[in-house]
């Protein structure tokens, strides 16, 4: 199952998508979580990143698509992945769907994780205080929101104009939101 799931900031994405990993078996690759790991090992493009992210904008493309096509060379992608905070703008979407043709990985779904905004707010407030996320106060998460809207929600409507967005009510508690996760991949699990 080769999947991409979309939504905003809050959205429950990276939980539901570590949940998917060990029901569908399939690597759970987020880029937030790559991007994080290179800063904690202060690596030179971690030390670049570090700033970028913590204003909550977005660190450029080119970075993060040899990143991407650094994690698609493992192994463990060779049957299928589910892919977390990318693409996050239209040059991300046209450079994933090159480098999935090239790797001859075409997704089966992007999925849309549908969330009020009020509700995000409130639920990256409580993130903050658990996690202490230096990019969860409320003037960057602000930004985060406002890049979403402008940058991603367009590759929303890219997905669903080619065809390939299934979108799946994100409002609800982890198992019921999961519940209704598998139910609208179950068709392409059964195929595989
Ligand atoms: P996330 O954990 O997905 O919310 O990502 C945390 C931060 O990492 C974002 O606010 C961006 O600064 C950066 N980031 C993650 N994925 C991308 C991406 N696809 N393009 C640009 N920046 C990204």
């Amino acid at each position: 199952m080769r999947l991409v799931l979309l939504g905003p900031p809050g959205s429950g994405k990276g939980t539901q998508a570590a949940r998917l990993k060990e029901y569908l078996q399939v690597p759970h690759i987020s880029t937030g979580d790559l991007l994080r790991a290179e800063v904690a090992a202060g690596t030179p493009l971690g030390v670049q990143a570090k700033e970028i992210m913590a204003r909550g904008d977005f660190v450029s493309d080119e970075i993060l698509l040899g990143m991407l096509e650094d994690r698609f060379a493992r192994p463990d992608t060779a049957n299928g992945f589910i892919l977390d905070g990318y693409p996050r703008n239209l040059v991300q979407a046209d450079a994933l769907g090159v480098l999935l043709e090239r790797i001859r990985q075409p997704m089966d779904f992007a999925v849309q994780l549908e969330v009020p905004t009020d509700l995000l707010v409130e639920r990256i407030a409580g993130r903050a205080k658990a996690e202490g996320r230096d990019d969860d106060s409320p003037d960057v998460v602000r930004n985060r929101l406002d890049k979403y809207t402008s940058q991603t929600a367009p590759v929303i409507e890219y997905y669903r104009q080619h065809g390939q967005l299934t979108v799946v009510d994100g409002v609800g508690s982890l198992d019921e939101v999961f519940s209704r996760l598998i139910e609208a991949l179950a068709p392409a699990k059964e195929v595989g």
